[in-house]
């Protein structure tokens, strides 16, 4: 068994904050005009400063706008430039904005190592809950996603967002329709399993996910998803480490982007990265950076990615600890 725990060290950019849907538990989300979208020249201005800091993926992470909105197209262009951009300073795109469509995919994998969409739960009663207000949140539109992806040959990143009003027969139907469309296209690269943890934005206060029941998650994951996807806990949502090896020893290897800041949980900072390499090496586990495209789909890749993988020291090193 690897006693190896991988990590991506990210920066995340956020385009805008403004989403036509309006989730729960949401802390991203901010009302139109709250502020102004995020200018080339700005993050022009973030990515020098991120130079020489150890970053290698930046996460585009997007509210949505919807499909018909005659600001589709201007939302879709800065989301394309910015990765552009990033992958022109050096570093490794990894984009997230939601439902997209086929086109708009098939574009972005051009300029992106992998790309993402949490699942969240497959079960169709959230529609009535949570997601009442969210049509973006069709469990059958985001398979649609995931099914896509695998068609563009997209290395990809999905996930569960677990205590939300789900089940655990639903924990179960989720993982195994990611488990299904992995078996049909094999782009399935990991599998974020994330706690619903109550944050200070959130439109309806919710309950905190019972952190005792992740390791039991992981365990099921790992029993239901191919042995190459890797299974992800995020190290800010799981602070406890007697929790956190519980949730290792199941099977997860993996604790995502660590960045200054998560924009999803902002209540929830990132743990140092160095305090997180002792805590598991005390344990018997070494923390390793990660690129944000597993090595298995780097051959499949663009060449124009593949050669800003190629010139970046780490995927020559990347054995190396933090
Ligand atoms: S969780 Fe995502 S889709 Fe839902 S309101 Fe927030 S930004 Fe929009």
């Amino acid at each position: 068994m690897s006693s190896t725990i991988t990590y991506s060290p990210a920066y995340t950019l956020v385009p805008t904050y403004e989403c036509f849907n309006r989730c729960h538990y949401c802390n991203f989300r901010e009302e139109p005009g709250t502020r102004p979208g995020l200018s080339l020249t700005q993050a022009e201005q973030i990515l020098n400063s991120l130079k020489d800091r150890g970053v290698i993926e930046i996460l585009i992470l997007s509210g949505e706008v919807h499909p018909h909105s005659p600001q589709r197209p201007a939302w879709f262009q800065r989301i394309d430039q910015l990765c552009q951009l990033a992958l022109s300073m050096g570093f490794l795109p990894h984009t997230n904005a939601g439902l997209l469509l086929y086109d708009e995919m098939a574009q972005l994998k051009q300029v992106n190592v992998s790309m993402g969409l949490m699942l969240e739960q497959l079960t169709p009663k959230l529609l009535e809950t949570v997601h009442r207000h969210a049509p973006s949140k069709v469990p059958q539109l985001r398979l649609q996603q995931l099914e896509w992806a695998g068609e563009l040959q997209i290395p990809f990143t999905t996930g569960l967002l677990l205590g939300i009003g789900e089940n655990e027969s639903d924990w179960r139907e989720t993982l195994e329709a990611i488990a299904g469309v992995h078996q049909r296209w094999g782009h399935i690269q990991e599998v974020i399993l994330q706690p619903h943890s109550p944050g200070s934005q959130q439109m309806s206060p919710g309950e905190a996910f019972n952190l005792h029941q992740l390791p039991e998650v992981v365990a099921i994951a790992r029993s239901l998803l191919a042995n190459e996807i890797s299974l992800q806990i995020p190290p800010n949502l799981v602070t406890h480490p007697d929790i956190l090896m519980k949730c290792i020893t199941a099977g997860a290897r993996d604790l995502g982007g660590i960045s200054p800041h998560d924009e999803v949980n902002p209540d929830y900072p990132h743990p140092d990265v160095q305090a997180l390499a002792k805590i598991l090496q005390a344990r018997g586990w070494q923390l390793q950076k990660r690129l944000p495209v597993y090595p298995q789909y780097i051959p499949g890749l663009p060449a124009k990615l593949k050669r800003a993988i190629e010139n970046l020291e780490v995927a020559s090193s990347s054995t190396s600890l933090v």
